[in-house]
Order: structure tokens, then C-alpha cells, then sequence
């Protein structure tokens, strides 16, 4: 018997949010809107999202010793996210500053900050946490060689979910430990590489030839693609009235990874997962816009 159904390692940051009328250029001083202030980070998006359809989530991350550290403490365990496993100091809270015009369209600047500091030693400081764990998940917001070092420490029978967002080439070993390896499109070429072809069936069978277990290509209102040694299979999306797409990968990696970590099959819980990245795009916002399993299940369609 696990004490966490998800343990989940990757970056927290507080998103500066301004509206802008035209993002500045060089040399440019604009004015914008009031200033909104939010958690996220996909690690931390991942563990709200799980602990909001009732898994038992830990995140292991590390946040500054500062204000926005103690906001992403605070929405953590408000969501029931346990974070016994969240450092604090060494360098301050990662943040992204965000500008977004009247259309829509947004420049981020990114500070890693802590997200930086979070080292292939403070996983082997918290192996137990992956031992207590059904399933481990990451992304790539923090330190390649720390996500790495999660897949080196896992214990047999704890499967591992990797979304690796933002895309780099991954070593072979890590590959190797992916049961799946979730990306959208932009990251399987990336991961892949050259020619991969034009459908999502032979994006899938590129990235298995690298060596993962199986492979999940999510693809926005189209739904999903399931992948693994005995073939792949189409997940359907719901359909939806889409208002906010932000954080609809991070809600559907949290939902597939607890789903596995209770017996279901992949296809399985693919299937839910897309129906949570649906509720997802329903609301405006990142974290605020994951639903309980209870909104899941009166999702019409
Ligand atoms: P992100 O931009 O957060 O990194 P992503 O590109 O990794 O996201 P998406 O494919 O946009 O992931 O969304 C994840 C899942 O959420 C999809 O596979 C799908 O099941 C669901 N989803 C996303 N957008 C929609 C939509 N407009 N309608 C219905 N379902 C959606």
C-alpha cells in the first residue's frame, strides 16, 4: 500500500500576469493593467490538479524563501497537495513574467530561480518520497540531470510519467523509463527529431523506436493518441466550449498518472484524462480551472 497515489517532481513558479494594450518593444515602456499574481509551474499545476480529483499527491520541488514561495506552499495544500517534499531558499521562487494584448497573444520571460536549484542530490535526500509513491511524474522545468536522477532512484513497481515540457533531447536512459512519455506535437519533433512524418501514428512509432514503454501524443480539441509495442489507439476528446487552454496538459498528465497508479489501463486513462483536460478548457486560468472528479463526471459528451 503506497501513502501517495502521485508524487510529483517538477517547478513551481508565481505567474505576474499585466494586460497590455502592445507588448513592448526594445527600449519601450508601456502601461498596463493592475498586476495578477498566480501559482503555477507545471509541477506544481500537476499536483493541484491530481489532489483535486481526490488523489493523494505529494510535490517535490523547491520554492525561494520569500512571498511568492509562501503563496505556492499555501495553494498546494489548499488543494491537499502534501508538501513535505517542497524545499524552501537557495535562490528566489521561480516567477514568469507575462505581458498579454487584446488578442490574446502573450511574451513570457521565465526566471528559473529555485526551479534551478532543485539537484540529482536533493532527489537521492528524498528517496523515501518515491518510495512511498504508486506513481512518480515530471516535466522539464527543472534541471535535466534532477529528472534523470528521479528516473535512476525509482523503485521497482512505481511507474513513471514524463511530459517533457519545454522539449530537449532526451538521453536514453531516462527514455528508457517512461511508461508513458507524454508530448504534444512541437514535443516529438523536438524529442525525435528529423523526419517524423505527418500523422500522430507516426509520431508515436518514432518515439517509441527511442526506447520509452509507451507514448501519449495529446492533441488539443482532437483528443489523444495511445501508443505502445502492441499498437495505438485513438482517445476521443469531449467536446467542449473552449475558454482557456492554459494548463490543459498539466491537468491531463495529473489525471492519466493517478488513473495508472489505480490499475487502469492506458487507454483507460487516457480516456479520463481527456475528458479532465476538457473540463479544463472550459475555465479561464491555470490552477483555478481543474475540476473534482465530480465536474468530470457531469461533463456532458
Ligand atoms: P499545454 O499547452 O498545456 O502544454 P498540451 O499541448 O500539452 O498543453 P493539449 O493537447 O492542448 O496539451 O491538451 C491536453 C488534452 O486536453 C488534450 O489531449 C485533450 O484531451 C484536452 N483538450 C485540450 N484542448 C481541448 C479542447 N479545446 N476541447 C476538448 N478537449 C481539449
Amino acid at each position: 500500500m503506497y501513502g501517495y497515489d502521485l508524487l510529483v517532481v517538477g517547478s513551481a513558479n508565481a505567474d505576474l500576469v499585466v494586460g497590455v494594450e502592445r507588448r513592448p518593444g526594445a527600449g519601450e515602456t508601456v502601461l498596463g493593467s493592475d498586476l495578477a499574481l498566480h501559482p503555477g509551474g507545471k509541477g506544481a499545476n500537476q499536483a493541484v490538479a491530481a489532489a483535486r480529483l481526490g488523489a493523494r499527491t505529494a510535490l517535490l520541488a523547491r520554492v525561494g524563501d520569500d512571498a511568492h514561495g509562501r503563496l505556492l506552499l499555501d495553494s498546494q495544500r489548499e488543494a491537499g497537495v502534501d508538501t513535505v517534499g517542497v524545499l524552501v531558499g537557495g535562490a528566489p521562487t521561480g516567477v514568469a513574467l507575462i505581458t498579454v494584448d487584446p488578442s490574446g497573444d502573450n511574451s513570457i520571460v521565465v526566471s528559473p530561480g529555485a526551479n534551478g536549484r532543485l539537484v540529482p542530490e536533493d532527489i537521492r535526500a528524498a528517496v523515501s518520497l518515491l518510495h512511498a509513491s504508486s506513481v512518480v511524474s515530471a516535466q522539464l522545468e527543472i534541471p535535466l540531470e534532477t529528472v534523470v536522477e528521479v528516473a535512476r532512484n525509482l523503485p521497482d513497481g512505481t511507474r513513471f510519467v514524463l511530459n517533457p515540457s519545454p522539449p530537449q533531447p532526451l538521453p536514453d536512459e531516462l527514455l528508457a523509463a517512461c511508461d508513458p512519455l507524454i508530448v504534444n506535437e512541437h514535443e516529438a519533433r523536438v524529442i525525435a527529431g528529423g523526419d517524423l512524418g505527418s500523422s500522430p501514428e507516426d509520431w508515436a512509432r518514432a518515439l517509441l523506436a527511442l526506447g520509452p514503454r509507451s507514448v501519449v501524443v495529446t492533441l488539443g480539441a482532437e483528443g489523444a493518441l495511445v501508443a505502445s509495442a502492441e499498437g495505438s489507439v485513438r482517445v476521443p476528446s469531449v467536446k467542449v466550449e473552449a475558454v482557456d487552454t492554459t494548463g490543459a496538459g498539466d491537468a491531463f498528465t495529473a489525471a492519466l498518472a493517478w488513473k495508472l497508479g489505480t490499475g487502469a489501463e492506458l487507454a483507460e486513462a487516457a480516456a479520463y484524462a481527456a475528458r479532465v483536460g476538457a473540463a479544463a478548457v472550459t475555465k479561464a486560468g491555470a490552477q483555478v480551472s481543474f475540476p473534482t472528479a465530480e465536474e468530470v463526471a457531469s461533463l456532458r459528451g
